[in-house]
């Protein structure tokens, strides 16, 4: 299904933008009409992150004229092993202005528009009106719904694209042609259940494989080129050097874009996908020690088993000292039940505090009922006891 362009063309291209872009103009597909068109695009890319970057990028050296960026948060040394619209220099900077600058390296012809804010139901209808295509590179459930949504009740294109270690998966949804994200997923996945980046990693390069599809779709949406992905996941896996393209439906039970949504404005997007379970937010009450606390308890010599809920590769990075290594996926099968410490005082941690709730549930529906997890995790604990050590 091919659809017809989303923008007009602009009147006219200067002498230094058909220099600029003679690459571009040479390709018929393309062309004269095709250029003017990007030239008067707008797009916004929600997150300057691992897919934002190269999307950014590829985006301005195309000549869209104009480019939004949703972004609150501040360029981090670990940023830089795929997001390569920063640089070094830019540590510090909040990621909106860093990327603008790059941008402005690229494409000094393109009008880029800063939000540097939070997406949030309170701002995000206000801020995709203004564009003709949403660029999501959201690594987040509650954002990717919220996006989903605000695109369908705005009857606007988005395209799509998620990362994890050497997989990515990329599609365009558009509720008025085709399906929408909640089509295709229509519940998040359980707290606690699929790692985000953070915690499982991703192949930086990975961010360039994925975010050049989405920019690909993105050029073909707004000049009416070729095939557009809706109705269909791209899914690539690093490992095997594969695409697949799978078949999305529209479904016709879709929460917000079926025959009869349930779904007719925003939602409680935190609530609907949720940081932790409801089980291990229980658990957590009452039952979480900060790393000061913890450090306490090493120090005065009490008799603690203390456990490491994360993955092998991460305890090679940096651990707690006195700690031994019982990943979470053991617990909750209840393989490592029998080797907890009976008589001693339990404390779990991880890298952030999220999976240790969801193992202190379990051990102690299991009867370890004075079992306890660190706050905030080996990450806390290195800000707050030891900064000599690494955090990742
Ligand atoms: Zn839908």
């Amino acid at each position: 299904m091919s659809l017809p362009p989303l923008v007009e063309p602009a009147e006219s291209l200067s002498v230094d933008e058909v220099r600029r872009y003679s690459r571009h103009l040479i390709i018929p597909d393309v062309a004269m009409s095709g250029q003017k068109r990007l030239k008067n695009a707008k797009v916004l890319v929600v997150g300057a992150g691992g897919l934002g970057s190269p999307a950014l990028l590829y985006l301005a050296a195309a000549g869209v004229g104009t480019l939004g960026i949703v972004e609150f948060d501040t360029v981090d040394e670990s940023n830089l092993q795929r997001q390569v619209i920063h640089g070094q220099s830019d540590i510090g900077r909040p990621k909106a202005e860093s990327a603008r600058d790059s941008i402005r390296e690229i494409n000094p012809y393109v009008n880029v528009v800063i939000h540097n804010v939070a997406l949030s139901n309170d701002n995000v209808l206000q801020i995709f009106e203004q564009y003709d295509l949403i660029v999501d590179g959201t690594d987040n459930f509650a954002t990717r719904y919220m996006v989903n949504d605000a695109a369908v009740l705005l009857h606007k294109p988005y395209v799509w694209g998620s990362i994890y270690r050497f997989d990515g998966q990329a599609s365009v949804f558009w509720a008025d042609h085709g399906p929408c994200y909640r089509c295709l997923y229509p519940e998040p996945p359980p707290p606690g259940m699929v790692p985000s980046c953070a915690e499982g990693g991703v192949l930086g390069v990975l961010c360039a494989s994925i975010g050049s599809i989405q920019v690909t779709e993105a050029i073909k949406l707004l000049t009416g080129v070729g095939e557009p992905l809706l109705g269909n996941l791209m899914v690539y896996d690093a490992l095997e050097m594969s695409y697949r393209k799978i078949r999305v439906r529209k479904d016709p039970q879709c929460a917000i874009c079926g025959e009869n949504p349930t779904v007719t404005g925003l939602i409680d997007y935190e609530d609907f996908c949720g940081a932790v379970s409801d089980e291990a937010a229980a658990a957590a009450v009452g039952s979480t020690i900060t790393p000061l606390e913890l450090k306490e308890w090493i120090d005065a010599g009490k008799s603690i088993d203390l456990i490491d809920v994360r993955e092998p590769a991460e305890w090679e990075i940096v651990q707690i000292p006195g700690a031994r290594l019982v990943p979470k996926g053991e617990i909750l099968s209840g393989d490592a039940l029998a080797g907890l410490a009976q008589d001693r005082q339990l404390v779990l941690y991880c890298k952030s505090g999220v999976r240790s709730a969801e193992a202190l549930a379990a051990v102690k529906a299991a009867g370890f009922k004075d079992a306890v997890h660190v706050q905030g995790g080996v990450v806390s604990w290195v800000r707050q006891v030891d900064p000599s050590l690494p955090i990742y």
